[in-house]
């Protein structure tokens, strides 16, 4: 049995990650480089690289690494390298998945499935083109396909009004809370500290912060702070970022495939989007029996993560049935298994932040996932360690806070 293996345990991750197993696993006397808020998936990563380099840290969490309410809670997120014209996105996805399965490879369970990803779309539209053109310059190995090889590959699926399509074989499926609670676990048994406690937002200005409390009272201090909270960001920095990170209410179903009827698995069926004019749904393959995976991807209406219920809506439910029953015709009628209620965090645009407070030169803010962050979080917590321990001078224009909009117009697909 590895080491990591022994610390997942026979009971599983959940018994693994159990807060008192957490906190007796870490050392407290000593005290930090670095404390990072939030153990969604980009605290992790970047919890995980500084600690790679040699640096002291710890991360907090108000209520547990990938909890039910995190953006980062859900049971799968899709990677892929198709970004159009963003070659940004490809090279951090195609970087990051090399990570995603080493860590894969160590986890009692796997992190990663290889499906492939197929996004399709009724016309050849420039993010055809454009996806096309960078993955051929950074060497992915993408598949254009047209109606009637699409048709031959994938029958489950009918490409009625479909013209083209874009196969990603190395791409596929990341079990998000499981690689999170790896992760985490996997920081810790190397020495990480993790504390459970809900954060203040922080004050101060014109210097670096000093210190941080926890709703109790009981103040944390380190020389960086980095907060990685996701849809709370605007919560902790309301006047910086309350009209910068817009979290919205996405909803996610379940449907159970007939005993036996292997169309849908992996291996036969690959993650998917239909571009659909631009009014995407996507989805997976039943993965380890949780049912084939399908939602739209339009942002919903504003939603508090503290606050918003989690009670799937019969709307939306009615709305990606009846995009089921077109596209996956052998599936109609199939029972509802399991739905989810989420929450993406979008910039305005789509992209990342990952960029120092402006008024506390000594904070880090990570965040923006905007419904496309998971697959990201290796080259974002590299990224963000760069940022801190002063390997990287610059910040990437498009990850500045000062590139970040107060009125959403969605641009990264
Ligand atoms: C339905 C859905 C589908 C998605 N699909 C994909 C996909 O297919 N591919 C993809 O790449 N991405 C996808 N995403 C996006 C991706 O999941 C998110 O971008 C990513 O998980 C964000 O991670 P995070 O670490 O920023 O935030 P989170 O996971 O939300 O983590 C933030 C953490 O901060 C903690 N926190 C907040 N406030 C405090 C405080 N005051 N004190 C202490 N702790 C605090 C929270 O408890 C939480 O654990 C999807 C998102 C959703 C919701």
């Amino acid at each position: 049995m590895t080491r990591r293996f022994a610390l997942m345990g026979g009971a599983g991750a959940a018994a693994a990650l159990s807060v008192p197993a957490l906190l007796k696993a870490a050392p407290a006397d000593v005290s930090p480089d670095v404390i990072i808020i939030g153990a969604g998936i980009f605290g992790a990563w970047t919890a995980r690289r500084l600690q790679e380099m040699g640096r002291r840290v710890t991360l907090v969490d108000a209520w547990a690494p990938a909890h039910a309410r995190a953006s980062s809670g859900g049971e799968s997120r899709m990677t892929r390298g198709a970004y159009g014209p963003d070659e940004v996105y490809t090279r951090m996805a195609w970087e990051s998945l090399a990570d995603w399965k080493a860590l894969s490879d160590t986890a009692a369970l796997p992190l990663f499935y290889e499906t492939g990803v197929l996004f399709f779309f009724p016309r050849i539209e420039p993010y055809v083109e454009d996806s096309l053109r960078v993955h051929a310059r950074l060497g992915l190995p993408t598949e254009r396909l047209d109606n009637d090889a699409l048709r031959r590959r994938f029958p489950m699926i009918d490409f009625e009004g479909v013209e083209a399509g874009l196969f990603e074989p190395r791409f596929g499926a990341l079990m998000a809370r499981r690689a999170v609670q790896t992760l985490v676990a996997t920081f810790v048994a190397d020495g990480g500290r993790y504390v459970q406690a809900e954060i203040a937002p922080p004050t101060g200005a014109g210097e670096g912060l000093g210190h941080i409390q926890t709703a109790t009272g009981e103040r944390l201090s380190a020389g960086h702070y980095v907060f990685a909270c996701g849809p709370w960001l605007p919560k902790l920095f309301p006047a910086l970022l309350g009209s910068r990170i817009f979290p919205t209410r996405q909803e996610v179903f379940f449907f159970a495939p007939e005993a036996g009827d292997e169309r849908f698995r992996p291996g036969r069926l690959p993650g998917w989007a239909d571009f659909n004019g631009g009014d995407i749904y996507y989805g997976f393959p039943d993965l380890e029996g949780r049912g084939f995976k399908i939602a739209h991807d339009a942002h919903g209406p504003p939603m508090d993560p503290d606050l918003g219920d989690r009670i799937p809506s019969a709307q939306a439910l009615a709305d990606v049935r009846a995009f089921m029953i077109r596209r996956f015709p052998a599936l109609a009628g199939r029972p509802l298994s399991e739905a989810r209620v989420c929450q993406y965090e979008n910039s305005a645009n789509g992209d990342l932040l990952i960029d120092f407070h402006p008024e506390m030169n000594n904070v880090l803010l990570v965040g923006a996932g905007s419904g496309h962050g998971f697959k990201h979080g290796p080259a974002v917590g590299r990224y963000a360690a760069a940022l801190l321990t002063g390997r990287l001078a610059r910040v990437e224009p498009r990850f500045s806070l000062a590139s970040k909009g107060e009125t959403e117009k969605r641009e990264v697909h």
